[in-house]
């Protein structure tokens, strides 16, 4: 019950404050008090932000809290559970928790909500609970009384016409030989108007003459709840039980006070824990100059229509390498030209890869004894950028996370290692058996070192370009599964790590470049 938040925890306490006037009842608002304990304190503090620079302005916002006006008067909104007695002037908070009866829960909710008019024939309700669902299109309101918020009353045998059976009973005389079943006290039927009422009573003096409060709750403050109310709380539900607390929320800076702080502060208090342990400040996208997007400047850029020239991989992979913390995302056209080619780079490679492999394949992956330095390069460097591209994305780095795996891939894997592997693959088979049978097997151990490489880079290349790497990886011989999002994460192996060879062919990069400089400089091909 949020209106009874008197005792412990966090201490939003209830204050209603009554306006100045008593003939302007609109100008009375309803407010959570702040007051502080050491412990939530330190709860609070616990959060991580990236960038970590939003946590002091965070903070001091936490730590200055002033009190919350969590009453509006707007049209949109969820209706304060809140009846003024006319009579004594107390102020009764009435929830559904009041009630026992399913059914009594849902009648008094659409009430309290305004859907429905505390003046109703059964079947109006009836029509109501049939009606779709505002807030879930596809279920009718009662489906989503029953998923959301009912769940806990056996309700599936809840159903739109026994509830009209409900009221028929009540009518019928007999109804009251049945214990148990009476709701005599609870509705009032008026044969005149052939409506029905609930009664509402005032807790203090037992007054009918109830009148509720107009406004609604602050956007915010119904947000507030969002981390926990979707997994069905107050209940202690199983999905509560295991995805509260959450480890991330990604958002945008303007609404830190708005939303995060507020989610923060009603999860502490209600569920004793902070809703998320970290938060991730997205940068906002601007132009190429830095400005602003919008349509009266026409400087928007339509990401359906970048799906449509340049794919939906070049858009993702082009928003995750300029994502740098702390700084907003210029962008302009050129920047997804360039990674569309990068996804056509990736595309070859593993047409190169794959023509080159015969049909049965699998059969030779033992040949493994025979790699050359090369091959344990790219080894060296696959495990190396795994562990960037891991570290990265742990610290929400996006940009150096895409910026490892594309350079492991364009440079070291397309570039180079592509190149010093043609040397075996494309080698004619020689006559004799026991050459033969070399060629045949360096030419395997190229091959397997390709498809192994390959492989796990597509997996670290995964979240970058899901959609490419997907359709890939299931045309390689060696992935097993149903996805390559079920694969797991490439990670740093000692035993496939040489630094000597790693040195080795570095050196041998550098010679090569070099003389391709030379070459270039005295213009010889
Ligand atoms: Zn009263």
């Amino acid at each position: 019950n949020l209106y009874r938040w008197l005792e412990g925890g966090f201490s939003l306490v209830e204050e209603i404050e009554r306006g100045r006037a008593e003939l302007e009842p609109a100008q009375s608002s309803i407010k959570v008090r702040v007051e502080r304990e050491k412990r939530t304190t330190e709860r609070v503090s616990k959060v991580r932000f990236f960038p970590d620079t939003w946590k002091k302005f965070y903070l001091d916002w936490m730590r200055n809290l002033k009190d919350w006006c969590i009453s509006r008067q707007i049209w949109w909104g969820h209706r304060i559970p809140v009846w003024y007695c006319e009579d004594c002037k107390e102020i009764n908070v009435i929830t559904d928790d009041d009630f026992d009866r399913a059914y009594d829960k849902i009648i008094f909710n659409l009430i309290a909500d305004g859907k429905l008019e505390n003046e109703f024939t059964p079947e109006e309700i009836e029509d109501i609970l049939r009606s779709p669902s505002f807030v879930h299109p596809h279920m009718t309101v009662l489906d989503f009384y029953k998923k959301f918020a009912f769940h806990r009353y056996h309700s599936t045998e809840i159903d739109a016409s026994s509830l009209r059976l409900f009221f028929t009973q009540e009518t019928n005389p007999m109804a009251l030989l049945t214990p148990g079943v009476s709701t005599r006290s609870l509705y009032r039927y008026d044969p005149k108007k052939k409506k029905w009422r609930m009664v509402l009573r005032c807790g203090k003096c037992g007054s009918e003459n109830l009148r509720q409060e107009k406004d609604v709750l602050d956007t915010w403050f119904s947000s507030a709840l969002w981390p926990f109310g979707v997994f069905g709380w107050p209940e202690d539900t199983e999905d509560l039980k295991t995805l509260y607390p959450t480890d991330l929320l990604v958002t945008g800076f303007d609404i830190i006070f708005f939303w995060v702080a507020r989610m923060i502060m009603m999860g502490t208090f209600l569920k004793e824990d902070v809703p998320f342990d970290d938060v991730y400040v997205h940068a906002l996208v601007r132009d190429e100059k830095g400005q602003k997007m919008s349509k009266t400047k026409g400087n928007v850029i339509d990401p359906l229509e970048i799906i449509e020239k340049y794919g939906a991989d070049a858009l993702r992979f082009t928003l995750a390498a300029l994502t740098i913390q702390g700084r907003d995302i210029r962008l302009s056209e050129k920047r997804f030209e360039g990674y569309k080619h990068f996804a056509n780079k990736v595309w070859n490679a593993a047409r190169y890869i794959l023509m080159n492999t015969p049909p049965d394949f699998a059969t030779h992956l033992p040949y493994m004894a025979s790699l050359r330095p090369e091959d344990r390069w790219i080894m060296t460097l696959l495990g190396e950028t795994a562990h960037a591209v891991d570290t990265a994305l742990q610290n929400y780095d996006f940009s150096s996370a895409a910026r490892s795996i594309y350079e492991f891939l364009w440079s070291d894997f397309c570039d180079w290692y592509i190149e010093f592997t043609k040397e075996r693959i494309y080698r004619p088979m020689p006559e004799d058996e026991e050459e033969r049978s070399k060629v045949l097997s360096e030419k395997t151990a190229a091959l397997y070192t390709l498809h192994y490489v390959f492989e796990k880079a597509l997996r670290l290349l995964h979240p970058f370009m899901p959609f490419i790497t997907e359709e890939l990886w299931h045309r390689f011989p060696a992935s097993e599964g149903e996805s390559i999002s079920l694969t797991d994460f490439p990670v740093k192996k000692e035993e496939e790590t040489f630094p000597e060879d790693r040195e080795k062919v570095d050196r041998l990069k550098e010679i090569i470049s070099a003389i391709r400089a030379i070459r270039s400089d005295l213009m010889l091909e």
